[in-house]
Formats: C-alpha cells, sequence, structure tokens
C-alpha cells in the first residue's frame, strides 16, 4: 500500500497556525474581517470508508488533535459511501454513524451505497428506514440536495440539501450532491425517488446558499466528471469529493481563468486503500466577497498515531461474538418473530408427540 507523508511537517504545521493566529482574530466573523484580511477553513474529510473502519480510530485522534488546535477553524466532512460491501454491512451503516459521531464530523453527504439496503436491495419502505436510522443515529445532518421524493417534490425527511456552518463567525455554505447511479441502476429502493444530476442541481441552489453563506464548498458523491462540471460554478469555493475511489495526494485544479485562483476537487481514495485527508482554504475579503486565494493540501500518514479508545470500543463492541448489537436501536431489536416461529413449532411438535402417544397408549 502507497503511504503518502503529510505535505506538512509538525513544524510547518505549527507555523501555519501560529499565522492564521495572526492573521484573523479569534471570532472574527466575515462581516467582521477588514478589507484585505485573511481567514483559512481547515477541513478534514474522509470518503468512501465502505465499512473498512480499521483506520478510524487513528483518524479520530488526527481529527481529535486539529480541533483542539484554537488556532484553527475546522471542519470535518464525510464524502458518503459508509457501510456497503463492509464487515458490518447487516447493520446498516448504524456502526459506521456511531463512530462518525464520536469522531466529530460535521456533515456527510449520502453516497450512492449508503441509500443500498444490503446486501443486494429491498422496497421503498427498506430505503427510507435505513435512511431514517442513519438520520436519527447521527448527530450531524445527512446532505443531498439532488434527490427528491417523486409524490410529493420534496426532499426525504431524513437529508438536508444543504447546510451553512459557522466556523468562528464566518458562515459556510455546505452543499451535498450524490451520484446518478442508484437510479441509473434501477435500484427498487430508491423507486420513490428521483435523481438529478449534481451540476444542474448545483446551479439552481447556489443563490440561495449564496444569498446565506459567506464561502461555499461542495460536499460531492457525484464523481469527478460532475465535480469538474461544479467546479466552475460561481460561488463554488472547493468540491470535497468521493466516488470514484481515486487517491489525490494534491488537488485536481480547475482553472477559471487565467491568473486566477482555481477551484480544488479533492478525493481520498476508497474501499481498501482510503485516508484522512486535509485541505487548507485562504480566503481574504474583497469587497463583500470572501477570495479563495491560497489552499494546500495533505493526506495524513498514520504511522505513530494512537488509536481512539472511544472508537476502538465501538468496532471491539460490533466484532464482540458475546454481544449482538441491534442494527435499529432506535426502533429496538425485532425478536419477535423468531420467538414466535419458535413457539408456534414446539407446540405444533408437542401436538404431535402428544397425538402419538395417544395412538399408543
Ligand atoms: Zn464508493
Amino acid at each position: 500500500m502507497r503511504n503518502f507523508k503529510t505535505k506538512f511537517s509538525p513544524l510547518a504545521l505549527l507555523l501555519v497556525s501560529i499565522t492564521f493566529m495572526l492573521s484573523v482574530p479569534l471570532n472574527a466573523g466575515a462581516a467582521d474581517l477588514k478589507e484585505g484580511e485573511r481567514y483559512t477553513l481547515t477541513v478534514l474529510h474522509t470518503n468512501d470508508i465502505h465499512g473498512h473502519v480499521d483506520k478510524l480510530p487513528k483518524f479520530a485522534t488526527v481529527i481529535n488533535e486539529t480541533k483542539n488546535n484554537t488556532g484553527l477553524n475546522v471542519l470535518v466532512l464525510d464524502g458518503g459511501d459508509i457501510f456497503l460491501r463492509g464487515e458490518f454491512q447487516e447493520f446498516q451503516g448504524i456502526p459506521e454513524i456511531r463512530m462518525m459521531n464520536a469522531m466529530g464530523y460535521d456533515a456527510m453527504v449520502c453516497g450512492n451505497n449508503d441509500f443500498r439496503v444490503p446486501p443486494a436491495g429491498g422496497t421503498p419502505s427498506d430505503g427510507n428506514n435505513q435512511l431514517k436510522a442513519l438520520s436519527e443515529t447521527a448527530q450531524f445532518p445527512l446532505l443531498c440536495a439532488n434527490v427528491k421524493m417523486k409524490d410529493s417534490g420534496q426532499y426525504s425527511e431524513f437529508v438536508k440539501p444543504f447546510i451553512v456552518k459557522e466556523v468562528r463567525g464566518v458562515k459556510i455554505g455546505i452543499i451535498g450532491v450524490t451520484s446518478m447511479k442508484p437510479q441509473d441502476r434501477d435500484w427498487t429502493e430508491v423507486s420513490d425517488k428521483v435523481f438529478e444530476r449534481g451540476d444542474i442541481t448545483l446551479n439552481n441552489l447556489i443563490n440561495t446558499v449564496i444569498s446565506e453563506a459567506d464561502v461555499i464548498i461542495v460536499l460531492s458523491h457525484a464523481g469527478l466528471i460532475v465535480d469538474t462540471y461544479m467546479a466552475g460554478t460561481n460561488g463554488v469555493s472547493a468540491i470535497i469529493g468521493a466516488d470514484d475511489h481515486i487517491v489525490m495526494p494534491e488537488p485536481i485544479y480547475y482553472a477559471t481563468g487565467y491568473g486566477e485562483t482555481g477551484t480544488p476537487i479533492v478525493q481520498n481514495g476508497g474501499e481498501f486503500e482510503h485516508y484522512l485527508g486535509r485541505i487548507d482554504l485562504t480566503f481574504e475579503k474583497t469587497g463583500n466577497a470572501m477570495k479563495l486565494v491560497e489552499y494546500s493540501r495533505c493526506l495524513y500518514s498514520m504511522e505513530d498515531v494512537n488509536e481512539d479508545v472511544e472508537v476502538m470500543s465501538i468496532i471491539a463492541e460490533y466484532r464482540s461474538e458475546d454481544s449482538e448489537p441491534c442494527p435499529l436501536p432506535e426502533t429496538g431489536c425485532d425478536i419477535g418473530f423468531p420467538v414466535l416461529a419458535i413457539v408456534i413449532v414446539a407446540l405444533f411438535s408437542g401436538a404431535v408427540l402428544f397425538r402419538r402417544k395417544k395412538s399408543l397408549s
């Protein structure tokens, strides 16, 4: 496996942090920034974990350390496909969501595989129950702007199209868009929904989000081709991508014009080779706008990183042979039918035995 070293040495990270502390007063909102003043947003992100959770305890340690650095303005995001094909897929994403709660995520976008009822599909009602359980377990919002319910034309009650999160006074708009695959592949469990291509949705939504946010990033599970379309959308500063499982040690740079800082697109691999990535986006107050003027990127090496105990304990709980964790905690373990079946079989067997005995006597 390739082992990408971070682009930042600890000393460089410290210097960058000190520079941020000096350049932006704490709790300075975009409105408080003076012309030409700078603000840096640090986005830590994962994508396409697919239930390969072994790295997550170390990711949690790095996330905690980064969030505890008071000189940084941090968001933690996931690009979707969290559980399908993983070791816990029978639990329909609940173990992974519980780990993500412990890791302090701010938002995730639903990947195409997060709509899939494992292992091979289900009814629309199965799909909605799964989405409900995921959203009710998550202590962060599930985003998906380009999927609506067929009957109502509205969003599913379990997802939001976007959120605006204030990070040290600066309003960050995060728009979630996903892949068309569930619809293109005729998955039965999404047959009550309509999927629209992400860039079309983004174009229709962007002005609403611009009116509410200082800075906009797109959290995308739409795939790189659509990401390149979306990177050209006015108002979008970065695309935190997913779906293709491409490892990007450097962002793919979408130039918006000669001499302009382009919109970076990033992705951290997926499935058996996935990373915790980081992108630092530096904005400069220019008139009423926050203009992206610089960015830097790294994929973390997890060498010599300790494992977070809380995330370890969640993994251990689900791996334990003795415990049988409930896949849908809010609805309770459905043991009614098996118990009833055993009782009926037992009564039936007893009745047969009783009749046999009678006939023998
Ligand atoms: Zn995937």
